[in-house]
């Protein structure tokens, strides 16, 4: 089917931060297949593990135990704070999940017409309740009528959270990106996930946080919630959970990790032993090699690394990020730069029309980043001037 466009390039085999074409040309990868591949291409501890299990088992099912899951999701509770884990195949199907949850929540609370907060520009999938809790009208178009209980509000706009505490609304779950990835790489103020975990402790509301493209080290911490000193109720991850493996999963605390019962949820493939197994090789790289402060290192050498090269350029608006999610904004609409730095061997992506967007493996080393710099920035002033 038509759903994508996509560039007329073959990749054959990859190997870190390097894809290869089916012309044997090399190219630079600062988009990790949209921040999937943290670990970069081919990674030798990823690789052996999928192979190892797939020689050994791929799948049985959730009507059997899996240590491997069991594993994975004691894992993940470490690193997170978060007590207990579903698994699913994609992030869409964490978000669904967490969704549920919220509902469930309100139910189990006898709470009527319930509502979830979500944010304008946010992005959460495109299965029809995470379209619908989508705050992009692109996503939403042509696939009326939408499923209900989603009331949108301004990104990074405290006031606005806290106007509707005052409306007739039985709020029970505040959705929110740590930062806005697909929304164009917009980091909101400092302090801003806090003041929502304070309106949901007042509230008595479930705080959800999508760390889909946020977690597992990209922004210099295992969890992007993580650069404030706040705990949510549900976070989700998916992406670079498995380096390219198909996986999600739904993390909950307290109350809200208790609400999926025997027969409330499910999924086939979820948590199969393959994909627990390629989780749990890439957390133990993240772990052992100390990711999350690489990079943040490698972040901030980048960001450093773009405003002296592309300092007083014109048509400049911002360029900002945390760890290895970076952005830079232009004042034109910029999305013929994506064939153009295609064509000078380098992978980056155009978001929200004038973001460029950057995710680049967290293994990137100094040079890899400095290559980046040096072809994006002229790359930029040749687009610009
Ligand atoms: C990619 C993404 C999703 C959707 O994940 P899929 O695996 O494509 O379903 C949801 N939320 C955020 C923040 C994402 O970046």
């Amino acid at each position: 089917m038509s759903n994508y466009q996509p560039l007329s390039v073959e990749f054959e085999s990859g190997s870190g931060a390097w894809l290869i074409d089916s012309k044997q040309q090399r190219y630079l990868d600062a988009l990790s297949g949209i921040a999937v591949c943290g670990l970069g291409h081919a990674h030798p501890q990823v690789q052996s593990a999928i192979s190892d299990q797939a020689a050994n088992l791929i799948h049985t099912s959730n009507l059997y135990r899996i240590p491997l899951q069991e594993q994975l999701a004691e894992k993940l509770v470490k690193h997170s704070g978060m007590d207990k884990v579903f698994f699913g195949n994609s992030g869409a199907e964490a978000n669904e999940a967490a969704i549920k949850l919220a509902r469930l929540y309100a139910n189990n609370n006898k709470i009527s017409n319930p509502v979830i907060v979500v944010m304008e520009k946010s992005f959460h999938g495109r299965t029809m309740a995470t379209l619908s809790a989508t705050g992009s009208e692109r996503v939403h178009k042509g696939f009326d009528p939408l499923v209900q209980g989603f009331k949108h509000i301004p990104y990074n706009d405290i006031d606005a959270l806290r106007s509707l505490a005052n409306q007739d609304l039985n709020i029970v779950a505040v959705m929110v990106e740590p930062i806005l990835g697909e929304g164009g790489v917009v980091v909101p103020d400092e302090g801003y996930l806090s003041a929502i975990r304070l309106f949901c402790d007042e509230n008595n509301c479930l705080m959800i946080v999508d760390e889909i493209q946020t977690g597992m080290c990209r922004t210099g911490k295992w969890f992007a919630f993580q650069h404030e000193n706040i705990q949510p109720d549900i976070i989700t991850l998916a992406k670079a959970l498995a380096n390219g493996v198909p996986i999600g999963a739904c993390l909950a605390r307290g109350q809200a990790a208790e609400l999926f019962q025997p027969g409330s949820h499910g999924s086939t493939f979820g948590g199969n032993p393959l994909a627990s197994r390629a989780a749990l090789a890439v957390i133990d790289v993240l772990e052992k090699e100390k990711l999350d402060k690489h990079a943040g290192e490698m972040g901030q050498h980048l960001i450093n690394g773009f405003k002296q090269a592309l300092d007083g350029q014109a048509g400049i608006r911002n360029i900002r990020g945390k760890g290895l999610m970076l952005g830079i904004e232009l004042e034109q609409d910029c999305t013929d730069l994506v064939a153009k730095a295609l064509n000078e061997k380098l992978l980056i992506n155009v978001t929200s029309g004038n973001v460029i967007r950057l995710l680049p493996p967290l293994i990137l080393t100094k040079d890899e980043a400095d290559q980046i710099i040096f072809k994006l920035s002229i790359l930029i002033k040749n687009y610009l001037d």
